[in-house]
């Protein structure tokens, strides 16, 4: 990829980081060759990992959302990744925000996006938050009992409520039912009360689970959305709201959008009054960034330090070499544990170049993050070259969704930044007017 960032439409909002133009494997060897740079003037930290957000791609999920779904208007889950050039961005584009915390109301609000802009999506809230939201104008929240139900009567009784059901996320990497949704048995009881004590109840939510690949799930969801409307009507509530959740994965958006609006079709076949939105997150992120590491450590495995992986009884299918690298699991690797990914490395520079052979010796290795914890385990066995060494480089994609955000710096090691591009395509330029719009708003 040619470098084409020649700094003419670089820009910055006061205070964050500049937005640069250009591919993102541009801003991946740019980085790489600054960070040697960095090493020349010895400045410390100066083999940090980093992240290359792609802008661009956040803009053309969107489209792809507009395309697909319409008629439902995504409220994006701030938890998944609150960057704030992606919240920027799609407060530019003119999405909702799914906010769980006053942090993210607070954060989201202080952008100027309007309360009404908002859901609070959190069935189980503080006290004190629910009353913050009410000052702060953000109406729309989630409940899912009667103690909720009580709170909120007391805390903010002007909200517009949204009861969040209980669905099959039976086959999603992360299952939220274990912990939120009402069973549609629970439901007409919760209403009742809701009403008794002079509630607004205005819709029905769900979520299918984080990482739903099993696209039926939302016409399972949306049979029962349809069963929680009726028991709206029959509790004296007219409903007018249906917020399908998130779960919605890259792979798959093709299908979980024709499967949706079938199922839609089915069973709420007049929605002309019916106002319908989502809370997607990783569809939004995931593939925007990616992470670039340095390899800052070797070493054989125990029992392979005498140069045992040479030897005949050596398992070929078990790490040879163990590579340690500047970010892991107690940072943006987290995901490994929280999201229940498995990242998978690629050589970024290899003996200090960015041309890696075909022909380059490859081998079972494991990857380390830098804690001394030995949890801190990124790729238990990987295929890497036998001959990295300490200095070069790896990078991750997907690296977008639940990464940054529940990152901690366990033993000192610091957050790794990003460095931003509106990409070299053709949504470029205008991904810069939208940023250059919502910096001056
Ligand atoms: N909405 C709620 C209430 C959630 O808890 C989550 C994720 O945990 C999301 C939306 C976003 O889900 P996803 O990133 O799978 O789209």
């Amino acid at each position: 990829t040619p470098a084409i960032d020649d700094g003419r439409d670089e820009f910055a909002v006061p205070g964050l980081p500049p937005v640069h133009y250009g591919h993102i494997d541009t801003h991946l060897r740019n980085g790489v060759m600054k960070a040697a740079e960095l090493a020349a003037d010895g400045e410390p930290d100066a083999e940090k990992a980093f992240f290359v957000a792609d802008l661009s791609y956040v803009y053309s999920q969107h489209l792809r959302w507009k395309r697909l779904l319409p008629e439902i208007e995504p409220f994006y889950a701030v938890k998944c990744n609150p960057d704030p050039y992606v919240l920027r961005l799609l407060k530019a584009l003119g999405t909702g925000f799914d906010c769980a915390s006053n942090g993210e109301i607070s954060q989201v609000l202080s952008l100027g996006v309007d309360p009404s802009r908002v859901i609070f999506a959190n069935p189980c809230k503080a006290t004190s938050f629910v009353r913050q939201s009410a000052k702060a104008g953000v109406e729309m929240m989630t409940f899912d009992n009667t103690d909720e139900l009580y709170k909120i009567a007391r805390a903010h009784p002007g909200a517009k409520l949204v009861v969040r059901i209980l669905t099959d996320d039976s086959k999603s990497l992360c299952r939220l039912g274990l912990k939120y949704g009402a069973p549609l048995v629970t439901v007409p009881a919760l209403l009742a009360k809701a009403k008794e004590l002079d509630l607004n109840v205005i819709g029905v939510s769900f979520h299918v689970g984080s990482g739903c690949y099993d696209t039926a799930a939302y016409v399972d969801a949306i049979a029962r959305a349809r069963a929680a409307f009726d028991m709206g009507k029959a509790a004296g509530y007219d409903f007018t709201l249906l917020d399908v959740g998130g779960g919605f994965e890259d792979a798959t958006f093709e299908r979980a959008a024709s499967i949706l609006k079938e199922a839609l079709d089915a069973h709420f076949p007049c929605r002309d009054k019916m106002r319908i939105i989502a809370e997607p997150g990783r569809y939004y992120v995931s593939k925007a960034f990616s992470l670039a590491v340095n390899v800052i450590a070797r070493r054989a495995p125990p029992g392979l330090e005498g140069g045992g992986e040479d030897s005949e009884e050596a398992d070929p299918e078990q790490p040879s070499v163990m590579y340690y690298i500047n970010d892991g699991v107690y940072g943006a690797f987290n995901c490994i544990m929280f999201d229940h990914q498995t990242p998978q490395p690629y050589v970024l520079c290899l003996n200090g170049s960015f041309h890696v052979p075909a022909s380059v010796d490859m081998c079972a290795a494991s990857v380390w993050g830098p804690t001394c914890d030995s949890i801190d385990v990124v790729c238990p066995v990987t295929r890497l070259p036998r001959t990295l060494q300490v200095g070069d480089w790896l990078a991750f994609e997907n690296m977008g969704a639940y990464t940054v955000c529940a990152a901690s710096q366990f033993n000192g090691f610091a957050l790794s930044n990003a460095v931003y591009t509106t990409g070299g395509g053709v949504g470029s330029a205008e991904v810069r007017r939208l940023l250059r719009g919502s910096a001056l708003a």
